[in-house]
């Protein structure tokens, strides 16, 4: 059992995101995907190697008794893979995992929705919209606003008890934008989340200039992660491949491979282990980079030490931590889940 502030790091991950894809048909301004996508290798987590993952991940869940969390594809699209319910239904009748994934629903078409409501393997879903602007909406996704209204209609009217959650991002909504947002899903179970912070990615997205009010300040550094997301979860690309977490979408860091090792060896290996003690304070960073160093996802805390140098950083004595480690940032308002609300997170 490893230490790391206040947090107790399990000796599993009691969450996994696998890369059950890795593409994506939208390019949306805030993604690093449409820059990222022709450097980085694309593919299809083969069956085998996924199959070797849930069986694994099931084994931590019922052998730690905990109900584990399962979530597809950190920067794609999963429902562009054509056996999606295939892979769904595998993990779901492990019967020890919540399973959810995130779309930008242009191939959320009836099809799928009838096949995964039919087979009964209906996973949570986050549609990730951003705007509900007609005229805006290709611009800052890529897609097409027609087909999104229409797979969203046919899913709401057919299925209006499903419980699903919709993502805007406010520096792309106007008031009349919000109107139709209210109009739209009015009668309808969804909750609504309005982000308002962007963040670079730890630094992977250029963001655009008239999106700057909304950006953190790029010039400043965090150590530590404060919504430790390193110690929960583990990141699978489809190859296999371990990385640090969801803003290391350029996949700088690498802890291994679950081809050659299990799960739990990975979580617990050498490799894992080094970044997260530079990560929380307790050794200096090394010649090799980690995305931490330019990340800026977690200064979302008042708290969190910034520094605007990494090399003017000093280890931190371990009881030093505890009052960053207990800063959580909370949702300001969480409408009761069922009702048309607004969530800001
Ligand atoms: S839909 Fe998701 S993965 Fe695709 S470009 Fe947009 S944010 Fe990135
Ligand atoms: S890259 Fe950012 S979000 Fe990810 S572990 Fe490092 S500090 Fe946390």
């Amino acid at each position: 059992m490893k230490i790391f502030g206040l947090e107790t790091r399990k000796a599993y991950p009691a969450k996994v995101t696998i890369d059950i894809n890795t593409q994506c048909n939208a390019r949306c301004v805030i993604c690093p995907y449409p820059h990222l996508k022709d450097k980085l290798q694309h593919g299809i987590m083969k069956w085998d190697l996924y199959c070797k993952i849930i069986d694994e991940y099931a084994d931590i869940c019922y052998s730690n008794k905990i109900m584990g969390e399962l979530s597809y594809c950190n920067m794609s699209e999963p429902t562009l893979l054509k056996d999606l319910p295939k892979y769904i239904k595998y993990a779901r009748d492990k019967g020890c995992f919540t399973i959810y994934f995130n779309t930008n629903v242009s191939k959320l078409t009836p099809e799928l929705v009838d096949e995964l409501i039919r087979t009964k393997i209906y996973p949570a879903i986050h549609l990730n919209i951003m705007t509900f602007s007609k005229a805006n909406y290709k611009k800052i996704m890529g897609l097409d606003f027609d087909v999104l209204t229409k797979n969203l209609r046919y899913f709401l009217d057919k299925y209006p008890h499903c419980l699903i959650d919709v993502g805007f991002f406010m520096p792309f909504m106007n008031e009349d934008d919000r109107l139709a947002v209210n109009e739209f899903f009015k009668d309808t179970k969804v909750t609504l989340h309005m982000a308002e912070d962007i963040s670079d990615r730890a630094q992977n997205v250029e963001l655009p200039k008239d999106l700057s009010d909304f950006q953190s300040d790029t010039k400043e550094r965090a150590f530590g992660c404060s919504k430790n997301r390193p110690i929960h979860r583990m990141h699978i690309n489809y190859d296999g491949r371990v990385y640090l977490c969801d803003q290391d979408m350029s996949l700088e860091t690498n802890f291994g491979n679950v081809k050659d090792n299990s799960i739990k060896e990975l979580w617990n290996g050498e490799a894992i282990m080094e970044t997260l003690r530079v990560l929380y304070g307790h050794t200096k960073p090394g010649k090799h980079s980690i995305p931490c160093l330019t990340c800026t996802a977690c200064i979302d805390s008042e708290k969190i030490k910034i520094l605007k140098n990494p090399n003017d950083y000093k280890p931190r004595k371990l009881l030093g931590l505890p009052k960053r480690m207990l800063v959580k940032k909370g949702l300001a308002v969480v409408k009761k889940r069922g009702k048309l609300g607004w969530i800001w997170p």
